[in-house]
């Protein structure tokens, strides 16, 4: 079974770039939740896990960032989740072909956690390891918990994740910048974070989402300062905007070659994108890779 300091060993790993506007891009009528593209549409989301392959990705993610029980409940498919969740795994297990890795992706519940919502940290837990130990089963390489903006819910999954049997579990927040510096929106700083992070025993740790490519490094630098823990950044290709109607993202595969070089001085461990990436960005810091090893 593949292990951290084997990952570690390979040097600078790629992960990929952004699934959720990735499907958005093939209007597809019948992927609302995206997950459903898991069922509806596999060669569709293949097509989407081989475009990072061919541009260079080393692990890629399974589309299964809403695909708790609790969040798949939104949409009235919650008694789906296995079928949703094996399916990602095989797909994406397809798609790589033993040539990437396939990281089982967790996003958050959607749901508040006591004391700030109805939910019981207990039924949070039990949430996350029905879906974490679906992955598993269906044979992901690792486990990413994603996006998270409360470090208590962070923790929870991950928790759940090493009970569930995870070997090696990743863990990236979302900060916002203010007047404090980078917080989540239950005002966690980056380096509070990797350091509670590591004492529940977080493999790797990170940020992922938010404003772009600038704020991403930052929270990065802020970690490294305090914690020797293996870094993983994805960043958003800038922040949305809103132009004739259409959702776009601004910062370049070009800028993302720049954002590359500055990750590894900091000394990244793993890179990827999450919103408005595409297979362009991935490549670009691809070949930025490959000439500085
Ligand atoms: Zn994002």
């Amino acid at each position: 079974m593949l292990t951290i300091n084997e990952l570690l060993s390979k040097g600078i790993l790629l992960f990929d770039g952004a699934m959720g506007t990735s499907i958005q891009k093939f209007n597809l009528p019948d992927v609302d939740p995206p997950e459903l593209i898991n069922l509806n549409h596999p060669d569709k989301l293949k097509e989407i896990h081989l475009k990072y392959i061919e541009a260079g990705s080393n692990i890629i993610e399974t589309n299964t960032f809403g695909g708790s029980r609790l969040r798949l409940n939104l949409s009235e498919l919650g008694d789906k989740v296995k079928e949703i969740n094996t399916a990602a795994v095989r797909i994406a297990k397809e798609a790589a072909k033993g040539k990437a890795y396939v990281a089982g992706s967790v996003g958050p519940l959607g749901v508040l956690i006591e004391p700030y919502g109805e939910l019981s940290s207990e039924e949070a837990f039990n949430t996350y390891k029905e879906q974490i130990e679906i992955l598993l089963e269906a044979g992901v390489d690792l486990i990413l918990i994603e996006t998270m903006i409360s470090l208590d819910e962070a923790l929870i999954a991950l928790n759940a994740a090493k009970e569930a049997g995870s070997k090696i579990t990743g863990v990236t927040l979302t900060f916002d910048s203010g007047a404090l510096g980078l917080r989540t929106s239950f005002g966690e700083s980056p380096s509070d974070a990797i350091l509670k992070l590591k004492e529940s025993g977080a493999d790797f740790v990170g940020s992922n989402c938010g404003h772009g490519l600038t704020d991403i490094l930052l929270a990065a630098e802020e970690m490294k300062k305090v914690c020797d823990l293996p870094i993983l950044i994805q960043p958003n290709a800038g922040l949305p905007e809103f132009i004739d109607g259409n959702i776009v993202y601004n910062e370049s595969p070009e800028m993302f070659m720049k954002f590359t070089q500055r990750a590894i001085s900091l000394g990244v461990n793993f890179i990827g994108g999450c919103c408005g990436t595409t297979d362009l960005h991935i490549k670009a810091a691809n070949s930025v890779l490959r000439k500085s090893s």
